[in-house]
């Protein structure tokens, strides 16, 4: 009895001095001398839910990058720059696109939207003066219909100069002032709210609800690719997924560089994705009368094999299955560098980041609200391979036996995820110069100078790691390692203490 109500103890305690509750024990071992120990390191996890401390330090990473790349004056990256800025941005911009494309396909997914990009850039490219193909492309590409092809939105366009840098603006009194942005894209409305849950549930469209959630990432990513066309610029940002009270994901996106807010509006309104799916509306299988398995799924009354997903694809009618789009809210905010209102936007725009999307959940009214979502999203085709499909009489993309509708192991799904199952934290290429490792590593870096410790970097070869056995006997129980690594940070902050005492103290002439 005594012993979980110790390492419950011993958790608080952790809480309280920021240390991770559920540390990950690895075996070390120094080859310079050829001892052995068990370290703990942080779980770092991002959410409350699994370790407050961490998420409480990943959170406040985060706002760092934010701040740090926000702003820049210079260049994030300071490589000489010879073509000309027009070709070198439409080569990156492409080379960044095919990345996603691969991704998408490593992750199953469905790539022809972004093999389509990847057509009009390349036709982009060669009308800039390069010819032939810059990369070659990898894997098979499917040959689209043209009226399938969705057309950029009829924008202004400036011409496209390589910086990363928005523009200044010079005062009467001499003073640079370089504004940036504060975005804030939300959906459409599906139905009236109240207090975070519809007033009719019944006429609230669940529906659209669902696909807007489970596509949100691929609007997102029109909307940049817009935004950079318009801008004219290689426009950097850093962005946020986070719930809304009604549960549908929104988008805070901190800008590098100005554009007029007519403008940005004009572009949240011109962007659109549309999803050329089969039709999901029409259930041809539920319940216990499904398609068999038979090296391929078949009509469980015919026998006849059932469209593949390539097939069905092919057989796409005019209309897409789903077109997304923002809604009219669109809060776009001018910010200055360094200034209080900066601040604010960086935690207005990590505010929810330690939650997960479904996790904010308010009330009995909400709670329903949350389960009618999860229910209208257990049916949704997430992806190409969701065994969703088979319901609607096609055979999901890498189609294997098993596959039951309903039951799909997807986050989108998970009442945690609510349909997004796409990153929280949007980061741009050349936003602020460092990766997120670098940034844990200022973060150590600046402790350790505070200590009077130099941070010297340490010999990739000195340490093997090895995962510990479970049960290893040289792992102490959780609640000793807590109180050893609260101890350790209380030496550390003792220590920090008395530095700062030392240097607040006046020196004695
Ligand atoms: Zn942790
Ligand atoms: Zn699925």
């Amino acid at each position: 009895m005594a012993q979980p109500l110790a390492r419950d103890v011993a958790e608080e305690i952790a809480k309280l001095h920021g240390v991770c509750i559920r540390p990950i024990a690895l075996k070390r071992l120094d080859m310079t001398n050829g001892k052995s120990e068990v370290v703990d390191v942080p779980c770092g996890s991002p959410l409350e839910s699994k370790c407050p401390p961490c998420a409480k330090r990943n959170r406040q990473i985060r706002m760092a990058q934010c701040r740090e790349g926000w702003h820049l004056d210079e260049e994030p990256i300071t490589t000489p720059d010879e073509t000309t800025n027009g070709q070198r941005w439409l080569v990156e911009f492409r080379a960044d696109m095919q990345a996603k494309r691969d991704e998408e396909e490593k992750a199953g997914g469905d790539p022809s939207d972004l093999d389509a990009v990847l057509t009009g850039l390349d036709i982009e490219i060669n009308e800039a003066g390069m010819r032939g193909n810059v990369l070659g492309r990898t894997g098979s590409k499917r040959v689209r219909s043209t009226k399938r092809r969705q057309d950029a939105p009829d924008l202004p366009k400036r011409k496209m100069s390589s910086t990363t840098l928005g523009r200044t603006f010079e005062a009467p009194d001499g003073r640079t002032y370089r504004p940036s942005l504060f975005v804030t894209l939300t959906l459409p409305g599906y139905g009236r709210i109240m207090n975070g849950a519809p007033v009719d549930p019944d006429t609230y469209d669940y529906v659209r609800a669902a696909r807007d959630a489970l596509h949100f990432s691929k609007l997102v990513d029109r909307f940049v690719q817009n935004l950079r066309r318009v801008a004219g610029y290689d426009v950097q940002y850093f962005a946020t997924v986070e719930p809304q009270k009604r549960l549908a994901p929104h988008l805070h996106m901190a800008i590098r560089g100005t554009l007029p807010r007519a403008e940005m509006k004009q572009i949240a309104a011109a962007t659109y994705h549309q999803v050329w799916w089969p039709q999901a509306d029409e259930a041809l299988f539920e319940g216990d009368h499904l398609p068999i398995w038979n090296d391929g799924y078949v009509d469980p009354d015919t026998g006849e094999v059932l469209p593949t997903w390539d097939e069905a694809l092919d057989q796409l009618g005019d209309e897409p299955m789903h077109v997304i789009r923002f809604g009219d809210q669109v809060d776009v905010k001018g910010v200055l560098a360094g200034s209080p209102d900066a601040d604010q936007c960086i935690r207005y725009l990590s505010k929810y980041l330690t939650k997960s999307l479904g996790e904010t959940l308010d009330g009995q009214a909400q709670r329903e609200h949350a389960a009618r979502f999860v229910d209208a999203l257990r049916y949704e085709p997430c992806s190409p391979t969701c065994p969703n499909w088979l319901r609607y009489g096609v055979q999901p993309k890498n189609a294997k036996s098993g596959l039951v509708p309903g039951r799909c192991r997807s986050k989108a799904h998970k009442p945690e995820h609510l349909g997004y199952a796409g990153r929280r934290v949007l980061v741009s290429r050349k936003w602020s110069n460092k990766t997120l490792a670098e940034h844990k590593q200022d973060r150590r870096t600046w402790v350790l100078e505070a200590l009077g410790q130099a941070d010297e970097p340490t010999d990739p070869h000195r340490y093997i790691w090895q995962p510990v056995k479970p049960g290893d006997p040289d792992v102490a129980p959780i609640g000793v390692r807590l109180l050893r690594s609260i101890a350790e940070r209380q030496r550390w902050r003792a220590h920090l203490r008395r530095l700062e005492e030392l240097s607040a103290t006046p020196q004695a002439a």
